[in-house]
């Protein structure tokens, strides 16, 4: 076998199938890829607990490679977000989430917010702001619709996220903090971040049903959101134990492959079209 060097990258495709890349030619790859509209967005619903309703839709990306086939973000994000070739994909990502959030109010389908994720560098990035507004304006996208998702990484410089999040806030979007509890995070700034809303992490709801400790933390951030009225949602929900569960502790939303995983604009189509009895 080839020896990989310290200097390479693995990516899987869609069999699994490793190739190993050499940073240089990623970087390439990946300024290809911009330039030649080789990423997708796939979307995933965001569920209503109460009435089993699609009441968002998380946009998630994906690199359609020319020979490797549909590649995972956590195989180039990551180095993305290293190289900073994450400024330009993020940009990418929110611009085409935007307009396919509009295009489907035009075509009549209910209006629920969609959610981008946003890189660190991104979230730091000077005049936020100013890009998001640009691309609203361009997008014709109502603020109320856009939906920033960080993660808690980013608010470990208290001052400078609460002055992000503010900006934000005057533009009217929403913003969530995502993978909730797998960092760092002081309880004491959280309720001073202008937030809307709090992502519960996957690793958590995994194992309510058979780890008694996991089932009190999920139980715990869902009551302490609403105390600080926030709204909270639980990530990565593939049971409808752990849904009764959810549901039995007051969560809001819920988002996992019990509902669905990430779908094409087409196939999240059909469901919106279904939404009284997803
Ligand atoms: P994330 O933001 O935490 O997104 C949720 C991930 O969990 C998605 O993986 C989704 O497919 C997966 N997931 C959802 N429900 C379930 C479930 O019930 N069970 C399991 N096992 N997994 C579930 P995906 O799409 O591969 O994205 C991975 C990560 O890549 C995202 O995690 C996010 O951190 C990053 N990412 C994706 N798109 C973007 C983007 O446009 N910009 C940035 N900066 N990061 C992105
Ligand atoms: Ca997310
Ligand atoms: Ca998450
Ligand atoms: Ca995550």
């Amino acid at each position: 076998a080839k020896e990989k060097g310290r200097n390479d990258f693995q990516i899987f495709n869609s069999d699994m199938k490793s190739v190993s890349i050499n940073r240089l030619k990623l970087e390439n790859e990946l300024r290809k890829a911009i330039a030649g509209d080789e990423f997708i967005l796939y979307y995933q619903p965001q569920v209503d607990i109460e009435s089993g309703r699609i009441v968002g839709i998380e946009a998630l990306i994906r690199w359609d490679h020319p020979e490797r086939g549909i590649i995972s973000p956590n195989h180039f994000i990551p180095f993305a977000e290293e190289s900073g070739l994450i400024v330009p994909i993020g940009e990418w990502v929110l611009r085409a989430a935007c307009k396919q959030n509009k295009a489907w109010q035009i075509q009549g389908f209910p209006p629920v917010p969609i959610s981008v994720n946003l890189s660190m560098r991104q979230f730091f990035q000077h005049n936020l702001k100013g890009k998001i507004s640009y691309v609203l304006e361009q997008t014709g996208l109502d603020p109320q619709y856009l939906e920033l998702e960080i993660t808690e990484s980013m608010t470990m410089d208290v001052d400078h996220a609460i002055q992000s999040l503010l900006e934000l806030k005057e533009l009217g979007v929403n913003v969530s903090i995502d993978d909730f509890g797998t960092g760092y995070s002081s309880l004491y700034y959280l309720k001073k971040f202008p937030i809307d809303k709090l992502k519960i992490d996957r690793s958590f709801v995994r194992d309510i049903m058979v780890d008694p400790n996991d089932a009190a933390i999920v139980a715990t951030i869902i009551a302490m959101t609403h105390h600080l009225n926030l709204k909270v949602i639980a990530e990565g929900v593939e049971t409808e134990d752990q849904l009764r569960f959810l549901h039995q502790n007051r969560c809001n939303e819920v988002q996992g492959y019990w509902f669905s995983p990430p779908v094409s604009a087409e196939k999240i189509e059909s469901m919106l079209n279904g939404n009284a009895h997803v």
